[in-house]
Parts: structure tokens; sequence; C-alpha cells
């Protein structure tokens, strides 16, 4: 950085030159310091040193120009309007040293307080307190615990069993009991433990102890857990961390001083009402750690009535300014109240719909702002099963939520036993240290998945996301031995066999089967709810907000269903349509048969008599499902996969002819299977003979369903109802393929629909990458497009889905190539591209052509903001996941910038 411009370069900010809208530059919590300090609450004066000044560090190593001085300054102008100097031995001022970045990282960074306390200081420090030497030592040896622990990497445990030992010594399990000379012995440990393990004396000096806190924090900005924190939760890396220095107020200093935690609502349910805890003659810290038992926040009307009126009234008017659930840090010095953090609390789903719900009501936001506050995560959490939890039942270890869900059952430690337990109807949970690909088998047959190491980005995190299986990763209390089918926590041991419950979404793990209780959400959704009559906060929040997004929201969303049932239950959940209704299933079955005589008919006649068969089939199911949608569209896709699917496997054909032979049985007929799947072995299925390939090679294959389609609809008609088909020709890639089939289809329509009333269109799926890039072409021939994204995505990549997400994508995950998974959220730059470029040359071809979207992706929050933006006409997914694609699609109507929340 070049002399001048870093002279010029602010590095510093009082609090009352910040803002609550600086969190990039002062991070979260010194804007919100400078905001509370503005609004005139109490906050002991201090500044804020940028992520400005972070960056230039971690960039060249070393503090930038210019900051020294302007530390130099700020402190100066703190110890003005303090009257106490830093460190000073008769009446020092005393000083935290506090991270704190653009989003908060729960337990990343570390915090410095009562900077300035030194050998000499601590006595004047007493005096100041009116020899108060207990509260002076016990402030000292704090300052040289979590400056040993933080600034100079000392394990912390050698300070806790110093701690530990000293009470033991004086026969208490209370810190309160210790008194100053025990204090003062306790720092003489400490300070022996800090040369021990830095090989320097504690520093004396008070600037040095600053500058060395100021670093430290910059420095835990790459520390090993902060990297993995800001990856799982996709912080961006380049970030850094601000830090603020502030005047120390103590809580320490007996009965009438103390400290706390308070949220304006209840974070859990989103309730109202006073919620915190207060620890009185305590410094903060101690209120996170446990050290001794806090008592409930309304308990200090008691203690302190004044201090406790003054902080109702403190939090009413945050949360009025905030608009929004707050939480909030405050201390006690002798009965005087101060604010030492706020910011927009973190809550649970429910609770973020409560509470959008409730501001609404008490007129501080409009429907648009609660809409925006919530996500389609959080809907989508609330709509699985959960335990119903009461006190019998205790989590006995926590990891990482990395696919949410409820599941019990019993323990396994192997892919192999999961398998077979499955097979005999068992539910099991699989059990590992972590996953491999090896362990899939197992995976998918068990209810859930259970490890002990690994972050939301490890194998079996992603694999059981792509799944949609309930995984807890990461669960480093339990000790995991597979060899010895066990694993043991919290002191007790679990066999193989023995039954577990997990939650995905929390992370906690329960020994025992815990009762799994229905979605109250799904429930509304299903119908079975009303929320006018229902006394539950969190249903008559859901249904407000999603009444909002549906008047909201430019996309339609419909649904991927293959039955009359899928759709109708989609229906219930707001489908207006069915995107996909694919054809396979219809093949399966006692139909397998038929489609055997199919494949391997020798001449036209047996080919059309068994597509004939097939026929009444095809159309019943058709009928089934037109009515359930009576009056909304319905796009069938004609065959998509290869038929040696349809056909056994070879190993299993190979099996039975020599069995048949053995026996003298007539074997013609296995020998022709078996020859027909040799004949059709592909290398690549995938790039084979599928789709639209299939359709113009096996003559009268299409057409079958076509006519099935046009019959079904003409018949619901007659019946009185609306059917609105739309015929889908699967992976097409050039527009001659799409006309020749619908050639066909044209005739056959014309015939059967005569003048029934009765419209079908006749469109194609874009999920060849060929097709994207010639969509101006073959907009031509298609009355509408559905981007089949998931196909899109394989070929886009070039990689198989069911192969890769076991093989590598989790190092794709670890290495940053993907933030997440391209099968989860579009790839917006890769994929999404030829999505747009297909919207835009289809559209300029043909305007008005209808588009919409029939992959998995249809269903996921980020890419439903995607498909808004690039003018789609509506998403399509699975039944379950209709609630959160309509919430979605009304929140990329009201949002152009994607939500910031966190
Ligand atoms: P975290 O981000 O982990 O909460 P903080 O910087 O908020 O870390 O500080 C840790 C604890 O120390 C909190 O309880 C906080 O209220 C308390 N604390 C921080 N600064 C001061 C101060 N100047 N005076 C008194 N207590 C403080
Ligand atoms: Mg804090
Ligand atoms: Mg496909």
């Amino acid at each position: 950085m070049a002399a001048q411009d870093s002279v010029e370069h602010k590095y510093v900010y009082d609090f009352a030159e910040g803002n609550k809208d600086l969190k990039d530059l002062l991070g979260g919590k010194g804007a919100n310091l400078a905001e509370m300090t503005n609004l005139g609450l109490p906050v002991p004066p201090g500044f804020t040193i940028t992520t400005e000044a972070c960056k230039a560090y971690l960039a060249t190593g070393r503090e930038p120009d210019g900051l020294a001085a302007q530390i130099e300054a700020h402190l100066e102008s703190l110890e003005r309007e303090m009257g106490r100097k830093l460190g000073d031995p008769q009446d020092p001022l005393l000083v935290s040293v506090r991270s704190g970045a653009k989003f908060s990282m729960p337990g990343m960074m570390e915090t410095v307080l009562n900077v300035g306390l030194n050998d000499r200081s601590v006595v004047g420090l007493s005096a100041q307190a009116g020899g108060n030497d207990r509260f002076a030592w016990d402030s000292y040896r704090r300052l040289i615990q979590m400056f040993g622990k933080t600034v100079c990497e000392v394990p912390g445990e050698e300070f806790e069993h110093a701690l530990d030992d000293a009470k033991r010594a004086k026969g208490t399990e209370n810190d309160l009991d210790l008194d100053a000379d025990d204090l003062r012995g306790l720092v003489d440990a400490y300070k022996k433990i800090f040369v021990k393990h830095t090989g320097r004396e504690f520093p004396q000096e008070p600037r040095e102890q600053l500058d060395l806190a100021i670093r430290a924090v910059f420095e835990s900005w790459n520390a090993e857990r902060a990297v993995v924190y800001r990856r799982q939760e996709r912080i961006p890396a380049d970030l850094g961390t601000a830090v603020n220095v502030v005047a120390m107020v103590f809580g320490n200093l007996g009965a009438d001083s103390g400290t706390g935690v308070a949220f304006t609502r209840d974070p859990a349910s989103g309730a109202q009402g006073i919620y915190g805890d207060y620890l009185a003659n305590a410094q903060g810290e101690d209120v996170v750690a446990g050290i001794r038992n806090t008592v409930p926040l309304q308990e200090l009307e008691q203690l302190d009535k004044k201090s406790y009126d003054e902080l109702l009234d403190y939090m009413a008017r945050l949360e009025e300014h905030y608009k929004d659930l707050c939480d909030i840090e405050f201390t006690i010095e002798r009965g005087k109240l101060w604010m030492l953090q706020t910011r927009v609390g973190k809550r649970t789903a429910a609770a973020a719909f409560v509470i959008a719900g409730q501001l609404v009501d008490e007129g501080l936001i409009d429907l648009d702002e609660a809409l925006h506050r919530v996500n389609g995560a959080q809907l989508a959490q609330l709509m699985f099963p959960r335990f119903q939890l009461d006190h019998e039942f205790q989590p006995v270890a926590k990891g990482i939520g990395a696919s949410p869900g409820a599941a019990s059952g019993k323990v396994v430690f192997t892919s192999a036993r999961a398998v077979e337990l499955a097979a005999e109807g068992e539910s099991v949970i699989l059990v590992r240290r972590e996953t491999n690909p090896d362990d899939l088998n197992g995976m998918i047959a068990a209810k859930g998945i259970l490890t002990s190491r690994g972050g939301k980005t490890s194998h079996a995190a992603v694999v059981a996301r792509g799944m949609g299986k309930t995984c807890v990763s990461g669960a480093d209390e339990l000790d995991v031995n597979v060899p010895a089918k066990r694993f043991t926590v919290a002191g007790q041991t679990v066999n193989e066999g023995d039954v577990v419950s997990i939650d995905g979404t929390t992370g906690k793990v329960y020994l025992g089967e815990v009762p799994v209780m229905p979605s109250e959400v799904v429930q509304y959704f299903e119908g079975s709810l009303e929320p006018e009559h229902v006394d539950n906060a969190l249903v008559r929040a859901v249904h407000r907000i999603m009444t909002h997004a549906d008047a909201t929201r430019r996309l339609a969303v419909r649904t991927n269903a293959d039955t009359g049932e899928d759709a109708a239950r989609a229906r219930r959940f707001g489908a207006e349509g069915i995107g996909l209704c694919r054809t396979e299933h219809m093949f399966l079955g006692d139909r397998r048969e038929l489609v055997e005589r199919l494949i391997l008919a020798r001449t036209d006649d047996e080919r059309e008599s068994a597509l004939a068969a097939l026929l009444p089939l095809q159309r019943a199911d058709f009928v089934d499902i037109f009515r359930a949608m009576d009056g909304l569209p319905v796009t069938v896709r004609l065959i998509d996969p290869p038929l040696h699917e349809f056909l056994p496997p070879l190993e299993q054909l190979a099996v039975n002819v020599a069995v048949a032979q053995e026996r003298g049985e007539d074997v013609a007929k296995e020998e022709a299977l078996l020859a027909a799947v040799r004949r059709m072995h592909e290398e690549n299925p995938m790039l084979g003979l599928r789709g639209v390939r299939l359709g113009l090679v096996i003559p009268g294959l299409f057409a079958m369903q076509v006519r099935a389609i046009a019959e079904a609809a003409v018949a619901v008609t007659r019946d009185g109802a609306v059917a609105k088909p739309e015929i889908m020709v699967p992976l097409v890639g050039a527009v001659q393929e799409l006309e020749t089939v619908r050639a066909e289809a044209e005739k056959i329509i014309a015939e059967v629909v005569g003048d029934s009333g009765v419209e079908v269109l006749i469109g194609t799926m874009i999920e060849v990458p060929r097709a994207a890039l010639t969509a101006g072409q073959i907009a031509e021939a298609a009355q509408f497009f559905s981007f089949g994204t998931n196909d899109l995505t394989q070929m886009g990549w070039g990689f198989s889905r069911d192969d890769v997400e076991g093989a590598f994508f989790w190092r794709y995950l670890e290495l940053g190539i993907f933030g997440i998974s391209p099968f989860e959220s579009i790839d917006r730059e890769g994929v999404g591209r030829l999505v747009r470029i297909a919207a835009e040359e289809g559209r300029a071809a043909r305007p008005g052509l209808k588009l919409g979207v029939c992959g998995e992706h249809g269903g996921d929050p980020d890419s439903v903001h995607f498909f808004h933006e690039v003018g789609l006409d509506y998403v399509s997914c699975s039944p379950f996941r209709v609630p959160v694609a309509r919430l979605e699609a009304g929140r990329a109507a009201i949002t152009t910038t994607g939500s910031d929340s966190r």
C-alpha cells in the first residue's frame, strides 16, 4: 500500500461515528455498539478498528501504516473521556478487546477482558474499588487466562486445572469462595503457566497488551475452526474481522453487580415475553461458560428493580428500532446498567415465522418485509416430522444437523449389516466415524446416518442430503469402534442393535426411541388444520405469510407427480398443475410382461399387439391424473429411460437360463430375453438409446402414448371435467427430432380429439446442451419448453449423478470447487447460462413461449430465485417442496438482490 493513501485511510472509528449499516466495515458487533451509542443507550465508550485494517494486516503480515497512530489518538480521547489512563498504577483504565465480523461466528473469535492490568495497576484498581482486593485480583487472573489462551495459545485447560486446584485447596466448588489471597496465589500460578508455554513473562506494559490482543483478533480470522465454520456456512473468506476496544465495566464488584443476556422474544418459539439469564457478581464470559448457575432474568426485578426496569425499557426501544428480535448482553456495575452488545437474534424456523407475523400485527413491518424475513429452508424444516421431546429425553451428544428430519432405529456399524436388517423390515441408523463410497448401500438402507467426524460437506452429509435422508455428522463426543460394533458416549456404551434417535435439524443424538410427531404445518397444508380456528401461532403465521407469497409471486408452481394420488396431494399443497408426469412407471409391475413382448417382438403384428394391450392401461392412468388436476395443465413426458431398464439384469437371466436348462425346461423365452439384454447393453445408458431416440426407433411406441393421453383427455372432458394435456418430448437435441415426433402426434390428436374441444399442446424438454444452444430453432416446433435441469446439469458438467455424488463431490465441496452440489442448487454461471440462453432465444423465435422447469431444482430456494430472474413461467417440484417453491417465488418477486440474512 502506498504511503500517501494510508495516511488518509481511516482505520479507527469512535462508537459515535458508526451506525448499524456499516457492518462490512465495523463488523456486526461494532456497528451495533455504534447504533446503541447513537440511540443514547448506556454503552461504555470505545472505538472500532475496521475490517479494512484486518485485511491489510492479513495481506502483509503487519499493521498497515497509520493504524498505530490512529489507535493512539482514539485511545487518548477514550482516556480523556474516562478520566483515567490505560493501566495507570493509581487508577487504571481497563479495556476489553473484542472481535466482531460482519456475520456472527459464535465461538470462533475470542475476547480479552481487563486489558491494562499488571502487577502495579492491580493495586490501583483495588484502591479505586474501595479496597476490594478480591475483585482486583479476580480481574487480573481473568486477564492472564484469556490473554494466555487467545493471544498466546496457552492451552486453556491448564488455567482451568489451576483454578480447580485452588478451589479444591479451599474445599469449595464455587469460585466466589476464593478470597483475595487465593486469587493472588492463582495469579502466580497462571503466570508460571504463561511462562512455561510462551517462554516469556506475562507482558506488563499495557499498550503492548493492547497491541498484541488486537493482532491476535486479526489473526483469529484465519484460525482453522474459523475457516471451517465459514466454509460450512458459506461465509466469504475475505471479509476480515473488526476489533472493538471497549472501556471495561465490572459485573464482578459484588452482590450489587452482575452480568446477563436477554432476548426480546423467545428465540425458540417466538413468543413474547422476557427471556434471559442473569448472574450476580460475575464477568460476562461466566454466563456462557456455565461456571455458576444463572437465574432467570425475571429474578433481576427483585435484585435490582431500577436496572431491571431500565433494561426492559431499552429492550423495547431496541426492538422498536431494529423492528426485529434482538439479543442483548449487559452488565450491571454497582447498580448501574451498561449495554455491551445487541444484534438481531438468531431464532428457530418456527420463531422466524411467528415473529414475522407478530411484527406485522404490531405494525412494525409490512407483509413484504415479513416474507423477506423467512425462507424456504426454514419452511422445509417445519415440514419434517419432529421428535416429541419431554424431559425424559436428554440428548447425549450434539453434532452437525447435516440433513434434516427425525429418525430412530437400531444402530448398525457396517453397510452390509444395514442392508441385512433393513431387508428384515427393521429401521436402522448407520453409525460410522465417517462414511465413504463403500457405505452407499448401507446409507440407502438406513433411516438415518450418524457420524462422529466431518461437517456439512462431508461425504455422509452430501450423500444424505442428495437422498433426502436424515443425517447428523461430526458428533465428536461419540467414540465409534466399528470392529467392536459399539460406540461410547457420555459414559454409556451403545451396541449394535440398540436403538438411537437422531435429529438432522438440530444435530442432537438421543438414546432410545423418541416418539415422532407429525408436522402441524403439513397438517395445515393438507387442509386438516384451519388457520382461523387453530390456537397455534405458528400455523397462523405460516398461513398469513404463504397467502402473501401467493399474492406476490409471478412464477406459477406446479408439481412432479406420476399418479392421481400424488397429484391430489400436491394440489392440496398448492400445486397449480403438473410440470412433470413421468410415464415410465406405467411400464412396471405386472405390465413388464407386455414390455417384454414389445421388446421381443419380431414382427409388426407382435409389436402392435403388445402396444395395443398397453394402451388402455396407460389411458386409465391418465384419466386418474387429469381428474385429480381438473382445470389445471398436466405435462406428460413420453417414455424416457432406455428400454433395457425394464428387463431383468443380465446375471439374473443367465442364472435363470442355466437353471431351467438343468431341469430340462423350455428356455426359449429366457434365452430370447437374455439375447435381447446382451444386444441392448449400453456402455453409457445415460447417453444411449433413450427419450426421443426411442420414439424414433420403435414404431408405434410414442404414438400409443399420445393416443392414450388424447383419449383420456376426451373421456375426462365428456365427464364434465377440464383436461389440459401438454405432451413433452424428452431428450431432444435437434429440431428435426421434435418435428418428426410432432407430425405423427398431431395426426393422432386430430383424429382422437375431433370436436370435443380438448386442446393438446406439444413441447419439449430442454435437457441436452445442444437443445439449449439451438433453442431458437427448436422453438419453431415447440409450444412450450420445460428445462430438465437434472440432465442438463449431468450433461453440462459431463458427470453422472448416480456415480459422482458418492465418489468425489465431498472432495469438490471441501476444495471449494463447488459451494454447493450443482444437483442441489442450480449452477448459475454454467448450467444456468444454458437455461438463460434457451429462454431468451426460444422467446425471440416464438414470443410468449411457455417456459418451465421440472428438475429437482424447481424446489430449491436459490434456484427458484434464479428461475424468477430468468423469466420462466413456472417451476415444478416434488409435492412436498411445493410450499417451499411458493414461498420462495414470492420472496423472489419482492427482492431483486437476494437475501443477506444469516
Ligand atoms: P462474544 O462475541 O463471544 O460474545 P464478547 O466480545 O461479546 O464476545 O465478550 C465476551 C463477554 O465479555 C460478553 O459477555 C461481554 O458482555 C463481556 N464484555 C465484553 N466487553 C466488556 C466490557 N468492556 N466490560 C464488561 N464486559 C465486557
Ligand atoms: Mg458477546
Ligand atoms: Mg431427463
